[in-house]
């Protein structure tokens, strides 16, 4: 068995000994008799896996006491829908940070629920900056502030965190969530996709502050009300089971490695050795301001787009897999998620040099 190299952007690499374990489980899971997928979700089996996934995930990100974690379906996407439907009720209105296609996409939907402002915006940047804290419009009276803090197409991160006042600060951070320590208490709202960092599909996490629960406006489908589900413990209707069960060998894993310091060690380490590579090289070209630079999601453009496909096969036959672009910029792209050894990361800038060899 031969394993490559996953540059995916989602659903992407998972860590080995964490796929090895579901193996072992798969049938029979410590003496059950079954495997985790057939299990009742309210049997005392996955009760127990699911109270241990919250509360590792808890740990880990130093949750507080008064933040929900809610174990959701619809990913990010339905999100972008679910949040407003939950919070913008509280003013009728919201501000939206615009940094690249995920909060532009988050943005649009949002319209439909309230009245929705551009609080700022990277436009002007082709974002490929985050816009400055200084420029941003914030109203006073929104029901809260909407950033992506990981652009997962662009590859802009924000590398600090706004200050919004008393307006509650939502975070998508599908692409950056469990990458690095964050300050939990200065948001109101987190929401995430599993499939990047956290586990397969099919998950979506939410950590909400208790004090924005009960503005849900009255279209909101029961299943994706956040005081509902706090209510149910995730339970109101089956949650993905499987995938949380996945979640905890995860977050098992993440603080076997030694927690959220650890790993944003290893994710800073392997972005120096691909943006240091970039940096001293003509023959590739990453456009994005050096302090918003993205520690998970690394664009990249070769000199001359003709060559793109010769770079896409050569990564591949050396097992290096879904490097291409986004469709909508096109160039190439390395995700480099917590789970992608730092050996893929040398492999990937070894072979850039190769390939720059041959065809600079
Ligand atoms: N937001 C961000 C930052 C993402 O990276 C993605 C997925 N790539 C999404 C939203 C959409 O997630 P989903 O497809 O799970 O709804």
């Amino acid at each position: 068995m031969t394993r490559v190299f996953n540059f995916s952007p989602g659903p992407a690499t998972l860590p080995e000994p964490v796929l090895r374990q579901a193996a072992e489980e798969m049938l029979d899971w410590h003496g059950s008799g079954m495997s985790v997928m057939e299990m009742s979700h309210r049997g005392k089996e996955f009760m127990s896996i699911h109270a241990e996934t919250e509360d590792l995930l808890k740990e880990l990100m130093g949750i507080p006491a008064n933040y929900k974690v809610l174990f959701m379906q619809g990913g990010a996407i339905g999100e972008n829908a679910i949040v407003p439907m939950n919070l913008i009720g509280a003013t009728g209105k919201a501000d939206y940070v615009l940094t690249g296609d995920w909060s532009k996409k988050s943005y649009k939907e949002a319209k439909t629920y309230g009245q929705v402002n551009v609080a700022a915006t990277g436009e002007a940047s082709k974002f490929t900056a985050l816009p400055k804290q200084q420029e941003w419009k914030l109203d006073p009276g929104a029901a809260y502030v909407h950033i992506c803090s990981n652009e997962t197409i662009g590859g802009v991160q924000f590398h600090w965190t706004p200050d919004t006042g008393r307006v509650p600060l939502v975070a998508d951070m599908s692409s950056d969530i469990l990458s690095r320590p964050i300050d939990v208490a200065k948001y109101g709202l987190i929401y995430a996709g599993a499939q990047k960092n956290i586990g397969p599909s099919g998950l979506t996490i939410v950590i909400v502050r208790e004090d924005l629960l009960g503005h849900a406006l009255p279209v909101t489908p029961s299943a994706f009300n956040y005081k509902v589900q706090a209510e149910a413990d995730s339970m109101y209707n089956t949650p993905p089971t499987y995938a949380i069960y996945i979640a905890g060998l995860v977050l098992k894993h993440v603080k076997k490695l030694g927690g959220m310091k650890a790993v944003a060690q290893h994710n800073e380490e392997k972005a120096a050795i691909l943006y240091d590579f970039l940096d001293a090289t003509a023959f590739y070209r990453n456009p994005i301001a050096k302090e918003d630079r993205s520690r998970m999601n690394v664009p990249f453009w070769l000199k001359d787009d003709a060559l793109n496909d010769a770079f896409l096969k050569g990564a591949q036959e050396r097992g290096m897999i879904q490097l291409k672009g986004h469709r909508s910029v096109g160039g190439m792209r390395a995700s480099i998620y917590n789970a992608m050894p730092i050996e893929g990361v040398k492999a990937l800038v070894q072979y850039m040099k190769e390939f720059e060899r041959q065809h600079g």
